[in-house]
């Protein structure tokens, strides 16, 4: 007998017949023995309406009642899958972040957990009945309700399956795993057994959507073992683990893309000491993430900042610097919306040497431009005109001999 946790995604609730299909697959692991604890994601669309919704209303909205907005979707198959589950006869009870209660702190729109109350589910589940958790949603310390950021029902799951001491995390999608690439684009992609908590940390990072990074980032911090599957399928999903539970590692695991960044260049800055900070001390105020950063050695004693932020943030990123100028003293800002980002991952970059050459030689040999490159122990990532994303993903798919 087990303890799982078992998270379903949006696609997966998508309906009623979706959320019967759920509810007899929770069924099944009951019977089987286990104790289960069931989170759930808004129906599929659902959240973007809501979202949708604020910003018409008004763009800069309050965040205390964006997250009002958006948490009910969860709310709403919380309810409906405890419902359903009922009707079969599982004895089941659905719960909402505050109840539990799901601490976050207090950034609306992108809390963080603190601390989950487990206790009460735990002796519920010993007693046979099956927790439906409204995933995505928390409490802040100002009691009202939080939401994780878009896709956070993930990190629910193994925040949750961390408090409960599940065995396992499963969480349920509309794809059966982790592919070595897009397998809408490279229809050779193959899936992938076993994936190490470290390249999959890359790769969600990097824009494979399958998991919210943070999911990963507190899966590898409270070592939850992950399996993502299909709740269309019953085919075996892959196992996110810890390295050294993978035998045979290949140098390259995975390329992902990502569509979500822009390029933004402030050109001619002072090339003096503190600059960067000038430029990104403030971003950081804002809670704007910042990924890839290059600056050009300077000329005439100024030089040019380039990097890159979240397409959603890109204005408020601009107003942000716009309020600095004088203290930067820069000449222009200038922003590229039609960029994407490729990431080759694999933990075997860390003992065979070039995985990077590999890739610039192969998208030099198809005319592809590279803006800006950064670089991890396990990633290389390269910045291009976004309309070559996909003939790029699929030559470097093939040159790194991940093809099926
Ligand atoms: N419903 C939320 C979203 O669409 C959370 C989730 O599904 O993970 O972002
Ligand atoms: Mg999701």
């Amino acid at each position: 007998m087990a303890r799982l946790v078992m998270k379903f995604g949006g696609t997966s609730v998508a309906n009623l017949d979706r959320i019967r299909n759920v509810a007899q697959r929770v069924k099944r692991e009951v019977e089987a023995g286990h104790e289960v604890a069931v989170v759930v994601s808004a129906m599929a669309g659902t959240t973007n309406q809501l979202v949708g919704w604020c910003q018409e209303l008004s763009p800069l909205h309050d965040a205390r009642e964006y997250d009002a907005v958006v948490a009910t979707g969860e709310q709403v198959t919380a309810g409906l899958t405890a419902i359903a589950l009922q009707s079969i006869g599982v004895d089941a009870r659905s719960w909402m972040g505050w109840q539990i209660a799901v601490e976050t702190d207090g950034q609306h729109g992108k809390a963080r957990i603190n601390d989950i109350e487990g206790d009460e589910l735990i002796d519920r589940m010993k007693s046979g009945q099956v927790p439906v958790v409204a995933g995505f949603q928390g409490i802040g310390p100002d009691n009202r309700v939080t939401t994780l950021g878009r896709g956070g029902s993930d990190t629910s799951a193994v925040a949750l399956a961390a408090a409960l001491k599940a065995d396992r995390c499963d969480i349920y999608t509309d794809v059966d795993g982790i592919y070595t690439t897009d397998p809408r684009i490279v229809a050779k992609a193959r899936k992938l057994a076993k994936i190490t908590y470290e390249e999959m940390l890359e790769l969600a990072s990097v824009g494979a959507k399958v998991l919210q990074t943070r999911s990963v980032e507190l899966a590898m911090k409270e070592r939850v073992r992950v399996q993502v599957l299909s709740s269309f399928s019953d085919a075996p999903g892959t196992m996110v683990v810890d390295e050294d539970e993978i035998v045979e590692q290949e140098i390259v695991a995975g390329i992902a893309y990502s569509r979500d960044e822009a390029k933004v260049t402030v050109r001619r800055v002072p090339d003096k000491p503190g600059i960067a900070a000038a430029i990104f001390v403030p971003l950081a105020q804002a809670n704007i993430n910042v990924d890839m950063i290059v600056q050009n050695v300077a000329e005439d004693g100024t030089t040019d900042m380039t990097f890159t932020v979240g397409k959603t943030d890109l204005a408020l990123a601009q107003s942000c610097l716009e309020t600095v100028r004088n203290d930067i003293g820069y000449a222009e800002i200038s922003t590229d919306m039609d960029v994407a980002k490729l990431s080759v991952v694999g933990v075997g970059m860390r003992s065979h040497a070039g995985v990077a050459g590999t890739m610039f030689k192969t998208l030099a040999d198809r005319g592809i431009n590279i803006q800006v490159i950064s670089t991890s122990e396990i990633k290389v990532s390269v910045l291009i005109a976004a309309e070559y994303t996909e003939l790029a993903v699929r030559a470097l798919h093939s040159a790194y001999e991940l093809d099926a």
